[in-house]
């Protein structure tokens, strides 16, 4: 077992490659998590985006996916023609403040602590574009 490195964040980047997307982000975390040698406590996931956010949904259907996808556009419909934002996309910046920026999951033993169809997702409403998502390890003794 290695020690807790005394540096506490890291990133990962992605590329999103339609305008609207969830990607399946467990696997990447979990291996920068194997990768520092973080044992014990909560990682902290954020990005500094505004259309886009971290959420947990189902990860074993993909359908569920779509399903959350479908059922944000009928929520907050896209009608760049009624809204004041001039770079048309509201409707983006709108669902992702209903997702939220963040997640703070435990790890134990090195591993996150999910449930059986739990996944980490990145969610894009205006893409294609690079996104960015800052992690901090925050020990727990
Ligand atoms: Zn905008």
């Amino acid at each position: 077992m290695k020690p807790f490195s005394p540096e506490t964040s890291s990133r990962l980047t992605f590329q999103t490659g339609v305008r609207q997307t969830l990607l399946d982000i467990t696997e990447p975390v979990a291996d920068k998590i194997r990768r520092r040698g973080f044992q014990q406590g909560v990682v902290h996931l954020f990005v500094k985006h505004t259309t886009c956010v971290l959420t947990i949904i189902e990860n074993a259907d993909p359908d569920v996916v779509q399903d959350l996808l479908r059922r944000l556009e009928t929520l907050v419909p896209r009608h760049d023609h009624e809204d004041r934002h001039q770079e048309g996309n509201s409707s983006a910046h709108l669902k992702s403040s209903l997702l939220g920026s963040s997640l703070l999951v435990p790890v134990q033993n090195g591993k996150l602590v999910l449930g059986t169809w739990q996944g980490l997702f990145l969610a894009e409403f205006d893409g294609p574009r690079t996104r960015t998502i800052e992690l901090t390890f925050l020990p727990c003794s």
